[in-house]
């Protein structure tokens, strides 16, 4: 299974009661790298047929599953937490509260700490604010006023894609600022080639008269706009040897 930091957030699932909803949560955590599942109190059993049809590749996550009594032994050794409801009214839910989106990158910023958790509430009623109070914090995900309450598993497939876009994210991120880009030559040896690439324009009569100066100007920046590498300097000397050649070619001797 995958070996990423995604596979340091749990979900816990408190008192689940459909075995559908674990198949389909495990199968989900697979799809996006997630492995730890945890139930708490659980009234659907991973053994159920149901359970283990839907969750197809996810099986392994459903197997390796632990069931506790209390949300308190899900959490005991995470460094944050992060409970999700459909509800935001109330004063407990009214704390540090968020979309997926704004919230993910707080749950990777503590993921490098220790374990971390999404907590998702019983398809009946959803979690208590008691539960809901022991987390750090709160996830909402936007959806149609009229009918905010996703299923569970697709709660879950949400909150799981947008963990992953925000770790991608800060993958590429990393990648982007330690990788050392390609190498550009110096700038003396840009001097150089600008001055036998002028040397070139000139003899080919591409550079004359009085407006050559802003001419050569404008190449220069178009050039060098490119960060060009040791390797393109040496083209573009290149360039500038047969423009001389060409050049004394055309002179009659
Ligand atoms: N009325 C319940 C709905 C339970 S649905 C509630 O208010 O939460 C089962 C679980 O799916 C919820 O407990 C929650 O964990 C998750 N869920 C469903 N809809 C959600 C939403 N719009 N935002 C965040 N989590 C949601």
């Amino acid at each position: 299974m995958s070996d990423t930091i995604l596979t340091r957030c749990r979900v816990v699932l408190v008192r689940p009661h459909y075995a559908g909803n674990l198949g389909s949560t495990a199968r989900v955590m697979r799809n996006f790298g997630l492995t730890d599942l945890v139930l708490v109190a659980p009234y659907a059993k991973v053994t159920d047929t149901e359970a283990r049809r839907l969750a197809t590749h996810g099986l392994p996550v459903l197997d390796s599953a632990r069931v506790v009594p209390e949300l308190g032994d899900a959490l005991s050794d995470c460094v944050f937490t992060l409970a999700t409801s459909a509800l935001t009214a109330g004063v407990v839910r009214r704390g540090m509260i968020g979309t997926p989106t704004e919230m993910m990158p707080h749950l990777l910023g503590a993921i490098d700490r220790g374990p971390v958790a999404l907590v998702f509430g019983p398809e009946p009623h959803g979690l208590s604010n008691e539960e809901i109070g022991r987390c750090h914090g709160m996830i909402h995900i936007p959806v149609d006023a009229e009918f905010s309450s996703l299923n569970l598993a697709q709660a879950v497939a949400v909150c799981c894609y947008e963990l992953r876009q925000a770790w991608s994210a800060r993958v590429n991120e990393q990648r982007n600022s330690s990788a050392p880009g390609p190498t550009v030559s110096s700038h003396a040896d840009q001097e150089r080639m600008f001055e036998h690439l002028r040397e070139g324009l000139q003899a080919v009569g591409f550079l004359f008269g009085s407006r050559q100066d802003t001419l050569m100007h404008a190449m220069r920046q178009l050039i060098g706009r490119s960060l060009p590498s040791p390797a393109e300097v040496r083209m573009l000397h290149g360039l500038a040897r047969q423009l001389l050649w060409i050049a004394s070619q055309r002179k009659p001797s």
